[in-house]
């Protein structure tokens, strides 16, 4: 028997402990063969193996992407794209650009705008984009995706101008002469704005509401959305990836990724999560759970119920232990009461289903810690492997907890303050100095013996998991007294490969380069272990490999 792939002459870095360099690999069928010297790989070769010379470049295991949205950055690549612009000025421009490219009345929908967008002490608001645009709505979202800015005429048609009672942890902010100001927190308040478009939003219901379409998505609209669906995973596949922990979720989504299994375009594993909202009742886990009964493949699963605890730092969505530093009195609220949340963990843990929860304050991340322990306590100790999304902030008391409880802490190197262009303001003044220390505690958390996985959160941050290592790699510190919190280039890619495996139930399968495992891989043009990190960004994947095939060449 002979391979049908072999990748020679290159650098490989295989994450097996047992073998952790070799210089070639072999593939047959979706199977690596064999690892070893040129020359015991070449051994493998037939007639019609396709033999690729690295040309000295590194070969890694294909990268696990610890936490994206797949769907919904799939949808916003058509968006205007609003990272890196600086003042109203710039802002003007790339909008007017945007509307001679994208004529018609339908809703703008801007990505990427800072928080400081206009300046560090002039918050955004409807005023300015009504400046920008005056007859036809826009919506502007922030990276994090839990603030967008719309003008008057967006704010008129949804029904918001003059303000709307909410549920706690979302808002309308009010300005002087009440009415809206422009600035929305959390879905409740943006998401009334974003169904003004035509695009149908099937792309964010996993997020959003964690729902179905109704009705059901029609043959043109089922195309449509799959032709969307198949952009995002080329952009993955561009970049590397091998396997997508998506951290929202629906049946609609799993539906459309099994059709593009089916039709041979599934281009890197996918795990889909069910998203259980605070609205809704336990027995919805009943869903979750026939979804991870009917998604079980290596190629496509489900199994997983995902959460979110409380908002994002910037607009002081996130919940503390102790009060904001810029707030006296304020420490946000979260989306589920501690004794709720303990109760639906309780029960998802008891259906055997793993739990990620959105935690980014240190008080929403003790409320997740607590839930866990009470669901070990109710069902005994099994291999659930839970995870916390985020942890930007953590009480130091609950450090050591991740580990005691067999915690996966999956967070996302490009968002640290100061990280991948990201201004330090307004984030740093609201957590305060005294807990710099223990904001994104990659370095503290590892030393407790925690498993971190590494992800971009997509589209909140670039999808490149290269300059996500760059960032891992080379962050700076905020102020000398500061642990320094920069990975090595082994502990990155642990976590963007067979610890991100492990997170998704697949060590053993993938994650490693190991003779006998599925052959996913990505192929660079540069040696990693001689190359300085701080280029990382600008280095593109040569060839990416999933399951045997390939999937991505540059
Ligand atoms: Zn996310």
């Amino acid at each position: 028997m002979s391979a049908s792939l072999i990748i020679t002459n290159a650098s490989l870095l295989t994450m097996d402990p047992a073998r952790p360099r070799a210089a070639a690999i072999a593939v047959d069928g979706n199977r690596i063969v064999k690892l070893g010297s040129h020359a015991e790989v070449m051994a493998e070769k037939g007639a019609s193996t396709r033999v690729v010379d690295a040309g000295g470049g590194s070969v890694i295991p294909g990268f696990v992407e610890g936490h994206m949205h797949l769907f919904a950055g799939a949808g916003e690549l058509s968006h205007l794209q609003l990272y890196g612009t600086r003042g109203f000025a710039e802002l003007k421009a790339r909008v007017e650009a945007y509307i001679r490219q994208h004529p018609g009345d339908d809703l703008i929908i801007g990505e990427q705008a800072d928080y400081v967008i206009i300046g560090e002490h002039e918050p955004l608001s409807r005023h300015h984009l009504d400046a920008v645009v005056k007859d036809r709505p826009i919506l502007v979202f922030s990276p994090d995706h839990h603030t967008a800015w719309a003008n008057t005429i967006a704010l008129e048609r949804a029904g918001l101008l003059k303000g709307r009672k909410l549920g706690p942890g979302n808002e309308i902010v009010m300005g002087a002469d009440g009415l809206a100001q422009g600035e929305l927190r959390e879905g409740e308040a943006i998401n009334p704005v974003r169904a003004l478009s035509r695009e149908g939003g099937r792309d964010r219901l996993g997020l959003v509401t964690g729902g179905e379409p109704e009705p059901y998505p029609g043959k043109a609209e089922f195309e449509s959305d799959l032709r969307i669906m198949a952009a995002g995973l080329a952009h993955a596949a561009a970049h590397g990836i091998t396997f997508i922990q998506n951290m929202d979720g629906n049946l609609y989504t799993l539906e459309l990724l099994e059709e593009l299994e089916k039709r041979g375009q599934l281009t890197a594993r996918v795990r889909v999560p069910f998203h259980f909202k605070n609205f809704m009742d336990l027995a919805v886990l009943e869903k979750a759970a026939a979804m991870a009964a009917r998604y079980r493949s290596p190629m496509l699963s489900s199994g997983f119920v995902k959460l979110f605890m409380d908002g994002v730092v910037d607009s002081g969505t996130a919940v503390m232990v102790d009060d904001y530093a810029d707030r006296p009195g304020w420490r946000g609220e979260p989306l589920f009461e501690a004794e709720r949340f303990a109760r639906i963990a309780v029960a998802a843990d008891r259906l055997g289903l793993q739990i990620a929860v959105h935690a980014i304050g240190d008080g929403a991340v003790r409320t997740v810690l607590d839930g866990y322990e009470a669901a070990r306590k109710a069902n005994g100790q099994r291999d659930s492997r839970h995870r916390v999304e985020h942890v930007e902030v953590i009480h130091p008391d609950d450090i050591p907890r991740f580990a005691d409880l067999g915690v996966i802490a999956s967070m996302q190197p490009p968002h640290p303050p100061g990280c991948h262009g990201l201004p330090l303001e307004p984030y740093l003044s609201k957590i305060g100095e005294a807990r710099w220390p223990y904001a994104f505690a990659w370095k503290a958390l590892r030393e407790a013996g925690a498993r971190l996985v590494f992800g971009t959160d997509w589209p909140v941050s670039d999808i490149d998991p290269m300059w996500s290592l760059q960032s891992a790699m080379t962050r700076g510190r905020w102020t000398d007294a500061m642990p320094d919190n920069r990975q090595s280039l082994h502990q990155a890619l642990q976590s963007y490969t067979a610890d991100g495996a492990y997170a998704g139930f697949m060590e053993g399968q993938t994650g490693v380069l190991k003779e006998g495992m599925l052959a996913d891989l990505c192929v660079l043009p540069v040696d990693l272990e001689n190359t300085d990190p701080a280029t990382f960004k600008s280095i593109r994947p040569r060839m990416t490999v999933c399951d045997g095939r390939v999937v991505f060449e540059g």
